[in-house]
């Protein structure tokens, strides 16, 4: 393909601090870049506390153990999401419900979640997709009119924002009790693979270190706050070693760069499809009011399957690479037969519509517009 759909963007300090740690003598987790790392985040988006982990996925599985899930609890999410939104809550043996995606967005409806709470029900699993924010007035009321856990997957959704009703302006990530990020390869932000824990709730912020570390009081060892350290809870080993930490730190140092780039490149797709889209009855992005846009994704939502698969092949044949995503995961191979609720029309009708047009740094939209 001469135009792939993600290429991977390097500032170019990445080695350079890469390095650096290996020359600082300490190369495992939780030391000069990790610490770097979480300070930023901290302060640049209010997040009350930061873990950095070795992906969004294992972000979401130590959210689990925070709030204690366990077999037979109900937690909700949108069926248009990726696997581990799911799978981090089936590991510790939760049932799923699945709701619709919105008409004008494939994030959670959220007027459809209040019918599916029930006594059972801990958590609610917004996802904002395309690093667009789901109504998180509507979504934390719920919360504390059932006392649930809103925990965010903000994967996709770095440096993006909710403007509430109060006209506040708050970072996605900030406002439910936890929230999961992502630096796979193919976001924003990125080290490869890699994630990070967002603590908002301080009663979860001892716990959570000590999940970090493998169910041991070594982060507090290490502060001086106890003078031996050990084993004092269930954890795993969720922290990345520094060699991760300090590439993170190389694209964290440029987010301002990285992020208008992107976002100027959105603009460009919206202004020039315009048309295009018209003639064709595909639908542009749709931003609620309460949201602002990260520039993590450009997709498109076809008229039909046909149609999607033919502007696939379009593109192919001009060496351009798109793709489609989520099947919805209530009709997956490992879920369907579990399955029991109402029919997703909405999530179905994205993973038939919905088509990813390339995103990065480096891209040259104009190009795919041609193309198109
Ligand atoms: C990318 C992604 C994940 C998983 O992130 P990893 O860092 O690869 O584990 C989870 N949820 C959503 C919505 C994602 O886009």
């Amino acid at each position: 393909m001469d135009i792939p759909f993600n290429k991977p963007y390097l500032t170019g300090k990445e080695l350079v601090y890469i390095e650096d740690a290996v020359k600082k003598g300490k190369i495992s987790g939780n030391g000069y870049y990790t610490h770097l790392c979480h300070d930023f985040f901290e302060r640049r988006y209010g997040f009350n506390k930061c873990l950095l982990t070795t992906s969004c996925t294992d972000a979401l599985e130590m959210a689990t153990l925070l709030i204690d899930i366990k077999e037979g609890d109900e937690v909700i999410m949108p069926s248009y999401t990726f696997v581990s939104t799911a799978n981090a809550f089936v590991l510790r043996g939760a049932t799923i419900i699945f709701a619709d995606s919105r008409t004008d967005h494939p994030g959670i409806d959220e007027d459809h979640i209040e019918a599916l709470i029930t006594k059972k029900t801990k958590a609610i699993v917004p996802v904002h997709y395309a690093g667009v924010a789901c109504d998180m007035d509507k979504i934390m009321a719920l919360a504390a009119k059932y006392n649930l856990y809103v925990i965010e997957d903000a994967a996709q959704a770095i440096d993006s924002f909710y403007i509430g009703k109060d006209g506040v302006k708050r970072a996605l990530g900030s406002i439910g009790h936890l929230a999961a990020f992502s630096f796979h390869e193919t976001k924003n932000i990125i080290s490869g693979e890699g994630g990070m824990l967002a603590i908002n709730d301080t009663r979860f912020s001892e716990r959570a270190e000590v999940i970090w570390e493998k169910g041991t009081n070594r982060s507090a060892f290490f502060r001086g706050e106890v003078d031996k350290y050990g084993w004092v809870d269930v954890g795993s080993s969720f922290l990345p070693s520094e060699i991760i930490a300090a590439f993170l730190w190389a694209q964290l140092e440029n987010i301002v760069d990285i992020q208008q780039v992107r976002k100027s490149h959105w603009e460009y797709y919206n202004n020039k499809l315009q048309n295009w889209a018209l003639e064709n009855e595909i639908q542009l992005p749709i931003l609620p009011s309460f949201a602002t846009n990260n520039g993590h994704m450009f997709y498109i939502v076809c008229k039909s399957i046909e149609q999607r698969q033919s502007i696939i092949e379009k593109l192919k044949s001009k060496k351009i690479l798109s793709v489609f995503h989520y099947i919805s995961l209530h009709g997956s191979p490992f879920y369907k037969n579990s399955y029991i609720g109402r029919d997703l029309s909405e999530s179905d009708r994205y993973s038939d519509r919905l088509l990813r047009l390339p995103m990065f740094y480096e891209l040259d939209v104009q190009e795919i517009i041609n193309a198109l």
